[in-house]
């Protein structure tokens, strides 16, 4: 998997963490307190999931250096290649 798709994936996440905190506001205003376990096991395995995806593949194509928390690199901060 390159960078580039993992970028897709990291903003896909990021817009299923909003739904839940969405989610869990709706919950706590409407007091359904039954979804809470399972909305935070979801938050939960979800982050893992994601920090497995990271660590695997958000990765310089180039030389294999992990690109970081950085949100969308041009460049490699090892070897200087572009990313593709
Ligand atoms: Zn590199």
């Amino acid at each position: 998997m390159k960078p580039s798709k993992v970028k897709y994936i990291r903003w896909a996440y990021t817009g299923v963490m909003l739904l839940f905190l969405l989610i869990l506001y709706i919950i706590d205003k409407s007091g359904y307190y039954k979804l809470v376990l399972p909305m935070t096991f979801g938050i939960g395995i979800t982050a893992v999931v994601m920090a497995m995806i990271e660590l695997a593949f958000w990765r310089c194509t180039y030389c294999g250096a992990y690109l970081g928390r950085a949100f969308n690199p041009q460049y490699c901060h090892k070897c200087g290649r572009e990313l593709e």
